[in-house]
């Protein structure tokens, strides 16, 4: 006998067919005589919904409150889980995220688990009881609710996998698991069988959007291994895992992440210390950088060029001009028409000549590299956003078609 979480989208109980559709997937499980926790998310739409139904009243309202009102969403979905699954005759109890056991810190709407205290999910387990726990929320330490992020539901059900240290981790959605490229772009996309935690908190990060990123680095943590597969159809999803008990892939997929911002520092001094000052402004307003470039200098001048999220675009060039109006320099710029594609893979760190392909796919579909940027596991191009579904096409043939 094992213990199984499983965790449910949105999607995969957006309505009273699939509440039922997942109830059978739970209650078959328990059936093979295994213990299950089961969470999910709020159905569909419910959270966006929820959030513009807080904007109509006061788009300035307090995070308590935000919270308050988000984790109903997911209260919706555990009841009725729990009523389908008493429907198919199995005994089941549901429970909130604070009686589940799950304390946060304070930080409404962005709340980082602490603790979670199992005795009640054990004592339902004992009881022979199916526990299905909402996703998405705990309790802090004022007795307030508190939820964890969007997509904060991946991290509950991990954080259950490590303190009830289950056997099994099953994360189901509506894909069928981690796919090579967007299998909705790139028609020879193919399901990965396993990939590593670090080449999946790449792509998590790139925008593949199938794990949200503190799950993984939670499951990296604990070493839980997860599975990503469909609540739709039967088929065997991607498991996650520790790289070393795997073979490492060269390239295990291409991503592109289109919410970039590339800032250019122009004709600043050429001197020592220029660029710790430059990027110390933005740490200070916890401005992330990504991808980072600098000319070589002339004349006493040089050029610094960066990438930043899209919604820090604006704070980035203002801090900037702020920058050069003391130290000098001769303009700052932004381009938002730029998409980054990266490709992830475990394998790269031993082989030589990855990059080299990636570029030639760029070259023989006329696509022009802005910047570049490499990691042991990752190699990153910024590009016009207008060629980034071409580039992605274009590599991805590269590394899978031609083998
Ligand atoms: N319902 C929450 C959201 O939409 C949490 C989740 O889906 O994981 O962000
Ligand atoms: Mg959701």
């Amino acid at each position: 006998m094992s213990l199984i979480v499983q965790k449910f989208g949105g999607s995969s109980v957006a309505n009273a067919e699939r509440v039922m559709n997942v109830a059978r997937i739970v209650t078959d499980t328990y059936k093979k005589g295994n213990s299950v926790v089961v969470v999910v998310s709020a159905q569909g739409d419910t959270t966006d919904d929820l959030i513009e139904k807080a904007n109509e009243i006061n788009p300035n309202a307090s995070k308590r409150e935000k919270d308050m009102l988000l984790a109903a969403g997911e209260q919706i979905s555990i009841s009725l889980l729990a009523m389908a699954i008493e429907k198919l005759g199995y005994p089941v109890v549901s429970l909130l995220g604070w009686q589940a056991g799950f304390q946060t810190s304070s930080a409404y709407t962005s709340a980082r688990i602490k603790r979670v205290n199992t005795d009640r999910i054990m004592k339902e387990l004992d009881k022979k009881n199916i526990v299905v726990v909402a996703g998405f929320q705990g309790i802090n330490r004022y007795n307030d609710v508190t939820t964890l992020g969007r997509g904060g539901s991946d991290t509950s059900a991990v954080a259950i996998a490590a303190a009830t240290n289950a056997d099994l981790c099953q994360i189901y959605t509506d894909v069928e698991g981690v796919y090579t490229a967007d299998p909705r772009k790139v028609k020879n996309a193919r399901k990965l069988d396993i990939i590593s935690y670090d080449e999946m908190l790449e792509l998590a990060t790139l925008g593949a959007q199938v794990l949200n990123n503190r799950s993984v680095e939670m499951a990296k943590k604990y070493n839980i291994e997860l599975e990503v597969l469909s609540s739709m159809t039967n088929a065997p999803g991607t498991i996650v895992k520790e790289a070393v008990k795997m073979e490492k892939m060269l390239v295990s997929g291409v991503a592109k992440d289109t919410n970039v911002a590339r800032i250019s520092v122009i004709g600043v001094p050429d001197v020592p210390g220029l660029a710790f000052k430059l990027f110390s402004k933005l740490a200070s307003k916890k401005i992330n950088v990504d991808i980072i470039l600098q000319s070589i200098g002339r004349d006493g001048t040089k050029d610094i060029l960066f990438t930043v999220a899209k919604e820090n675009g604006k704070e980035a060039v203002k801090l900037m001009e702020d920058f050069i109006d003391v130290v000098g320099g001769k303009e700052v710029n932004i381009s938002e028409n730029v998409a980054k594609i990266s490709i992830v893979g475990a394998g790269m760190e031993s082989h030589s000549g990855v990059a080299t392909k990636m570029f030639e796919a760029l070259y023989d579909a006329q696509i022009n590299i802005q910047m570049i940027s490499t990691s042991e596991i990752k190699i990153s191009v910024l590009i016009d956003a207008y060629d980034a579904d071409n580039a992605v096409s274009a590599i991805h043939s590269k590394f899978f078609d031609e083998n």
